[in-house]
């Protein structure tokens, strides 16, 4: 059943994701050679706890963290390891917040030092290819239209479209209906309405789209363990519009980057 979201609850949604946006940016300033994700982790904890807010992956279905880190073959669901972050890594750093009812749930990857062009254009491509999915979140599209978006964007850079885990409703519970695909077909699936809060989030491997998981029972990793980069955001429709409640700003500013999220207005 997908729960519609009132403008009072979506302003409550904003506030929930805009905590993990300023957790991300935290981190960001931290992730560098040496660093273990484990680190990251505690970090995270700390902060989200000073700023009022649960850490929603802490616990969730059991899950040891509350941070999920995929580092460089990792798709997602990475538990952090005391094991140091290497020059040239990628690490997926997704995080979860719980606030005044609502979740937060996005996701960013981040090179580690200077990294590979190649590893840099998987970053790339699957960062664009979350806005692309999101601008396919309009009045009149279905959930499909936002996979086919996704996948067309990122197989046209010859990369793979993990089809196991798929982006979700965002809410009262940290997954809600519909699911949110990486790829689809145009005009299938679930009407799109005003009021939906999407968790889109594209995972996209550079080599295989297949993938398995670990014997830890969480970590996802690549089929080829060729690396694997996933970009997230928390979205809402609203007069038939995406509206992106998370930001990225503050990543851009701990690294010195230009913004760049667009306004889909
Ligand atoms: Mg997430
Ligand atoms: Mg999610």
């Amino acid at each position: 059943m997908i729960i519609l979201k009132n403008a009072e609850e979506i302003e409550r949604m904003r506030t929930s994701a805009l905590m993990v946006s300023k957790t991300l940016g935290m981190l960001a300033a931290e992730v560098k050679p040496g660093v273990t994700p484990l680190r990251l982790d505690q970090l995270a904890e700390a902060f989200i706890r000073d700023m009022g807010g649960i850490p929603g992956f802490l616990g969730m279905y059991g899950f040891p963290n509350s941070l999920c880190t995929s580092v460089n073959e990792q798709v997602v669901h990475g538990i952090p390891k005391d094991v140091p972050l290497e020059e040239g890594d990628i690490i997926s750093i997704d995080c979860g917040v719980l606030y005044d009812e609502y979740y937060g749930d996005h996701a960013y990857t981040f090179a580690v030092g200077e990294i590979d062009p190649a590893v840099q254009k998987l970053l790339d491509v699957t960062k664009a290819s979350l806005y692309v999915g999101i601008e396919a979140m309009k009045r009149g599209n279905r959930i499909g239209d936002i996979g086919y978006a996704i996948q067309r964007h990122c197989e046209a850079a010859g990369f793979g479209v993990v089809r196991e885990l798929v982006g979700h409703g965002l809410g009262k519970k940290l997954h809600e209906d519909p699911q949110v695909p990486n790829y689809g077909k145009r005009g299938n699936g679930k009407l799109l309405q005003d009021g939906m809060v999407l968790a889109i989030e594209p995972m996209i491997n550079m080599g295989t789209h297949r993938v398995r998981q670990l014997n830890d029972g969480w970590s996802i990793i690549t089929g080829d363990k060729k690396p694997s980069a996933h970009f997230e955001h928390d979205v809402a429709l609203v007069d038939g519009r995406p509206v992106i409640l998370s930001t990225f700003d503050y990543i851009y500013d701990a690294l010195g980057l230009p913004k760049q999220d667009p306004v889909f207005a």
